[in-house]
């Protein structure tokens, strides 16, 4: 971008080059600012929020901690991010400006209906991005086919499942559902032990990868191992429970 820039302005100055709720955020000395350099900036912001922080790879939105990040599903997986999709990540995430902004603003003559139409701009940005991240994360887990294979299990059967409660699965966008691969106990072709129990705590929680990802971030409670891990090996289901239960993030 710098040589776009160079190309168009050479004696061009940056006075600001960073990252601002995942974009790129750069800017230049106002004075030199064309319609030209304007679009060269603009093409490489709606860039920046599709590639990784880490390795440049497709990325989508994420959430981690109180930040949002532009991650690839394998980098958010790795910091234990999930996709930025509820009202309360965005509500944090896009900054509302003071009352005080707000009365300046309007005294110099900027219409109320901009801080709306602003704010509801980046509501649809941010849904979208988090809509992309979540069919992202779904698109690695497996389909009814490879879970009946890896359990030995008619299709069928799968399904039948999943309907009880006793297998975790979400939609994706062709409507077909995608099952996370921390389920399993492979060795054994069979669902972790006690996974009904834990899947019934999460019974009307809509935020698919969020659940996958407390089912596979470690606690210290459990040993610092997973919850997964943790029903892997056998150990009591009753200690997952409790975790679970009493995570501020449910
Ligand atoms: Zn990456």
């Amino acid at each position: 971008m710098d040589c776009d820039i160079a190309s168009v302005e050479p004696d061009y100055r940056i006075t600001r080059l960073g990252e601002d709720l995942g974009v790129l955020d750069f800017e230049i000395n106002p004075g030199d600012l064309t319609d030209e350099i304007a679009d060269i900036i603009a093409g490489a912001q709606s860039e920046s929020t599709g590639t990784c922080v880490v390795c440049a790879d497709r990325a989508w939105l994420y959430r981690q901690g109180d930040w949002l990040v532009t991650l690839c599903p394998d980098h958010a997986r790795a910091r234990g991010a999930h996709p930025a999709r509820t009202d309360a990540d965005i509500a944090e995430a896009v900054p509302r400006p003071t009352d005080r902004d707000v009365a300046f603003a309007l005294s110099a003559g900027v219409p109320a209906s901009a801080f709306t139409a602003q704010a509801e701009h980046a509501n649809r940005a941010y849904l979208r991005a988090s809509a992309e991240a979540e069919e992202a994360e779904l698109s690695s887990w497996l389909t009814a086919t490879d879970v009946a294979c890896l359990l030995g299990t008619p299709t069928a059967a799968v399904n039948r499942l999943r309907r009880q409660g006793s297998l975790f699965a979400g939609r994706r966008r062709n409507g077909r559902y995608a099952y996370p691969t921390w389920q399993f106990d492979c060795p054994n072709r069979r669902p972790l032990p006690g996974l009904h129990a834990v899947l019934a705590v999460f019974a009307g929680d809509h935020d698919i990868v969020g659940v996958s990802a407390l089912m596979t971030g470690t606690w210290e409670q459990l040993d610092d191992l997973s919850a997964a891990a943790w029903l892997a090996q056998g150990r009591p289901i009753d200690a997952v429970l409790e975790a679970l239960e009493n995570s501020e993030q449910l």
